[in-house]
């Protein structure tokens, strides 16, 4: 049987694994010596095959929704990775970005998950997006495959944000990814997932009175000349609103999964981040077959890894189920 959620996150994990160790390297760095596949050492000093927090969140949410959605229980999850070092290739958690690290902090102080992330203009790190794929199949296992534009879906996806990035630009982007990943599980072409997936949750928030002043950020994304730009005009940071612009424009800007997230390493700067966000959604169109096995082969905890996606993919395959919020 297919399993669509191994799809996304492994083009996840693997697209972390091969930008990790040239993470924060100057772009005219990597235009000298491109990375070209699986590379050890470098930034963090570890082997080759080597996820970092990308991955580590992101199945993090996805054991977490294996017992449904419940807040609490996420950030448990990732209290468990930042102290821990539970959901990491070697025991230790690394790479830990600023507004993450201080949100669980809040958490383990007592704050409600949901007042955890920062709010504020300055609080929208790339921490929030990286790890929100595998929402996708909870949100379409529950609300069903219409459930984009219903408030109470958005309100989840918002939610799940929250937890560590409070700010609504952060919010947006998660409900742009999620609304191209969708159409992209749906069976759309690339291109047309992308343009369809981006304008339909700019009119959804275009409406929302809470939202309409927060989208301006993100016009450029949307113009039919995006993926025409020359790369020099691409900034590949940890800013989201920098990372979800690169990820869209290096799958505009390729025809494979290996092309799109090798694209993305080599923008250089956040280069994990940026190529996990592209892999995600190039693992779901080209499907976990397009992944190379060399690269495979090497994911630290392979295994274990995939035995989530394997999971999750069974608990969102069942009959929808009836809304369960615990908060
Ligand atoms: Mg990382």
């Amino acid at each position: 049987m297919a399993n669509r959620v191994m799809d996304g996150i492994m083009g996840v994990c693997v697209a972390d694994a091969l930008g990790l160790p040239v993470e924060f390297l100057d772009r005219d760095v990597l235009e000298s010596h491109p990375v070209q596949g699986m590379r050890g050492y470098g930034t963090f000093h570890q082997p080759a095959g080597t996820w970092s927090d990308d991955t580590s969140l992101t199945i993090c949410l996805a054991d977490s929704l294996l017992q449904g959605l419940d807040y609490f229980d996420v950030m448990n999850h990732f209290r468990k990775w930042m102290f821990q070092g539970e959901y990491t290739p070697f025991g230790t958690a690394f790479d830990i970005g600023n507004g993450t690290a201080k949100a669980i902090f809040h958490y383990d102080q007592g704050k409600d998950p949901l007042s955890c992330g920062g709010t504020t203009e300055g609080d929208n790190g790339n921490g929030s997006l990286m790890r929100i794929l595998p929402l996708l199949f909870y949100v379409r296992s529950v609300f069903g495959k219409d459930w984009f534009g219903r408030d109470e879906a958005m309100t989840v996806i918002h939610n799940v944000s929250r937890l560590t990035h409070g700010h609504k630009r952060s919010w947006i982007a998660c409900g742009l990814y999620l609304s191209v990943a969708d159409l992209i599980l749906e069976g759309n072409a690339l291109a047309a997932s992308i343009h369809n997936g981006l304008a339909r949750a700019i009119e959804y928030y275009a409406a929302c009175d809470g939202f309409k002043n927060s989208l301006c950020i993100y016009s450029r994304i949307q113009q039919e000349s995006f993926a025409a730009l020359p790369s020099g005009q691409i900034r590949s940071s940890g800013y989201v609103v920098d990372t979800l612009e690169a990820a869209v424009w290096c799958l505009l800007n390729s025809d494979s999964y290996s092309s799109c997230v090798l694209r993305a390493v080599n923008l250089g700067a956040d280069t994990d981040t940026v190529a996990a966000v592209a892999g995600g959604l190039a693992g779901l169109y080209y499907g976990y077959e397009s992944i190379p096995e060399e690269w495979l082969s090497v994911i630290a905890r392979r295994e274990y890894v995939e035995d989530i996606c394997i999971r999750l993919n069974r608990v969102c395959s069942e009959e929808i189920r009836s809304v369960s919020l615990h908060v």
